[in-house]
C-alpha cells in the first residue's frame, strides 16, 4: 500500500487533535502541519488568556503530536500566500482545514471605526503578541473603557484588564502589553450585554475570577438578575445560569468597596448603537432591550455613557484562503459536518464557528478524524506525491520553514528569556525574531528536506 499524503492547514488545538488521530490510526498516514506562523498551537499560544497558565499546559500533551514520527511541522508557510490552496489538492491525498476563526465580527454601528474601538481578535492578539498585532498600540490612556459582549472572551479582558502588575507577574503576558497595562489610567469598565444574565454566554468561575482582583470593585444593579430561572431553563444550560446568577447576586449584595481603584460596571440589557466622538471615541450610546422568548428587542429607550475605548468581543469570522469554499454569511469554511470538497475536510472554528472551550474542539477533530479514516478505507490507490513535492516548492520560492527543531529553539529561547525576568515566558512577538531563534545554533538557514 501507498502512503497517503495528509497536509493540515493550522496548527492550533484542533488541527493538532486531527493530527494526532490520523497518525495513531493510520499507518500509512504522513502528515504535514503546516502553520502560517514559526509556532505552533493557534489559539492556545494567541488567544487563552496568559493569566490561564493551566490551560496553556495543554501544550505539552499537544507537542507530543509534534515529535510523532509520520507528523512534521512546517512553521512559516502561509497558505495562499507562498503555496496555494490549489497546489496543496494536487500535492496531497487529503486536505484537513483547521484554520480556526480570527478576524473580529463587526458591530455594524455607527462610529466603529473611531480611534480607541477594537475588536477582541485584535485586542487579545496584541496582548498576546502575535506577530500581526504587535503594534496595535491600543488607546489605554481615558478614564473609561467598554468591553460589548457578554461571553468568556469579555471577561477575560475584564480581568487582564483589572489585574494589577503583581496579580499579572506569574502570567505570560507579553512585555509590551505589561508596559502599556502600567500606564493606563482607566478607572470605569463597563460590560454591555444586550441581552440579560439569563442569556449571558459566560461561565461562573470565570466570572468569581473577577471578584478575586485586589484593584476592582464590582457593581451589579440587583434588580437585573432574577431571582430564580424559568421553569424552560433547565438541564445542563438551567445548572449553569443559576451558577452564573448566584455569583452575580454575590456582587450585587457587596457593596461599592470605594477603597478599590477600578469600577467594574456589568450592564445587562443594553445594546450599543453608536459610539460617538471627534476622531477618538468618546461616548457609547446604547438601547435599553428587553427579551421575548429569549430574542433581544430594542425598547427605544436610549443612554450615552461616557467611554474612551471600546473592545468589542462579539464573535468571530474565519479568515478563508483563495478557493477556499466559504459561507459569508456565517463566517465558516463551507462544509456538510466537515467535509468540504472530494478530499478536503474542516475541523474546529472554522467548522462550527467560535464556540466551544478546547475539549469540545478535541471531540469535533476526533470525530472528523474518524470520518476521514473512514473515507480512506473506500479508496483503493493514493497517487499524491506529498510533503518531498511542496518541500521543492518551498525551497524554489525562498520560504525559511521552521520545522519540530526549530520550534524547540524557538520555545526553548523564550523560555529561558522568562525565567529570567520571573515569568513562564517571554514570547517573541515578530515573525524575524521567531526565525532568528529557530536557527540559533549556528545552522543558518533551515535547509528543508528535498531529498
Ligand atoms: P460568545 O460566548 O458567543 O459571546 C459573544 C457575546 O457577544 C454574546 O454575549 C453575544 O450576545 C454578544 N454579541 C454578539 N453580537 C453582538 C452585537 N452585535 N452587539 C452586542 N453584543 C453582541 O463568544 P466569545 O466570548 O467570543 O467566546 C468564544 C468561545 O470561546 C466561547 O465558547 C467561550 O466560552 C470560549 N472561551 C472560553 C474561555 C474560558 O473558558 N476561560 C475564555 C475565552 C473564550 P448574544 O448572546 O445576545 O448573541
Amino acid at each position: 500500500m501507498h502512503e497517503v499524503h495528509i497536509a493540515i492547514v493550522g496548527s492550533g488545538p484542533s488541527g493538532l487533535y486531527v493530527a494526532d488521530a490520523l497518525a495513531r490510526k493510520c499507518s500509512l498516514a504522513r502528515i504535514d502541519l503546516i502553520d502560517r506562523l514559526p509556532t505552533p498551537f493557534g489559539l492556545l499560544r494567541g488567544g487563552v488568556a496568559p493569566d490561564h497558565q493551566g490551560t496553556k499546559n495543554i501544550a505539552r500533551q499537544l507537542e507530543r503530536v509534534l515529535n510523532r514520527e509520520n507528523v512534521r511541522f512546517l512553521g512559516n508557510v502561509e497558505i495562499g500566500r507562498v503555496a496555494s490552496y490549489a497546489e496543496l489538492k494536487a500535492l496531497y491525498d487529503i486536505v484537513v482545514v483547521t484554520i480556526g476563526a480570527l478576524d473580529d465580527r463587526r458591530m455594524d454601528i455607527p462610529g466603529e471605526d473611531l480611534d480607541g474601538v477594537y475588536g477582541s481578535g485584535v485586542f487579545v492578539a496584541w496582548y498576546n503578541g502575535l506577530p500581526k498585532a504587535r503594534d496595535l498600540d491600543p488607546r489605554l490612556d481615558g478614564a473609561s473603557l467598554a468591553i460589548v459582549g457578554n461571553g468568556n472572551v469579555a471577561l477575560d479582558i475584564a480581568r487582564l484588564l483589572g489585574k494589577s502588575a503583581e496579580e499579572l507577574a506569574t502570567s505570560d503576558l507579553c512585555v509590551h502589553a505589561r508596559e502599556m497595562l502600567a500606564l493606563a489610567s482607566f478607572s470605569d469598565i463597563w460590560l454591555f450585554g444586550r441581552r440579560g444574565p439569563l442569556e449571558a454566554g459566560f461561565t461562573a468561575a470565570e466570572l468569581a475570577e473577577l471578584g478575586q482582583l485586589e484593584r476592582v470593585a464590582i457593581l451589579v444593579d440587583a434588580g437585573q438578575i432574577p431571582s430564580r430561572i424559568p421553569a424552560e431553563l433547565s438541564g445542563e444550560r438551567g445548572k449553569l445560569v443559576e451558577k452564573n446568577l448566584e455569583v452575580l447576586r454575590g456582587y450585587a449584595t457587596r457593596g461599592e468597596q470605594p477603597e478599590k481603584p477600578i469600577r467594574l460596571h456589568f450592564l445587562f440589557n443594553a445594546a450599543p448603537v453608536a459610539l460617538l466622538g471627534e476622531g477618538r471615541v468618546r461616548k457609547l450610546r446604547l438601547e435599553r432591550t428587553r427579551i421575548e422568548n429569549g430574542r433581544c428587542v430594542m425598547t427605544g429607550e436610549t443612554e450615552e455613557i461616557p467611554v474612551d475605548t471600546v473592545i468589542s468581543a462579539i464573535g468571530y469570522r474565519a479568515t478563508p484562503f483563495p478557493g477556499l469554499p466559504f459561507d459569508q454569511q456565517r463566517g465558516i469554511v463551507a462544509n456538510q459536518q466537515g467535509r468540504v470538497e472530494p478530499g478536503v475536510y474542516a475541523s474546529g472554528w472554522c467548522k462550527r464557528g467560535p464556540q466551544g472551550v478546547i475539549p469540545a474542539n478535541r471531540t469535533d477533530s476526533l470525530a472528523v478524524a474518524e470520518m476521514i479514516l473512514a473515507d480512506l478505507g473506500q479508496v483503493q490507490e493514493f497517487c499524491k506525491p506529498g510533503g518531498k513535492e511542496l518541500d521543492r516548492l518551498l525551497v524554489q520560492r525562498g520560504v525559511r520553514v521552521v520545522d519540530y527543531s526549530g520550534w524547540q529553539k524557538i520555545n526553548a529561547a523564550e523560555v529561558a528569556l522568562g525565567v529570567a525576568g520571573g515569568m513562564p515566558r517571554e514570547k517573541f512577538t515578530r515573525v524575524e525574531e521567531m526565525l532568528a531563534a529557530a536557527c540559533a545554533d549556528g545552522a543558518g538557514e533551515w535547509r528543508g528536506i528535498v531529498e
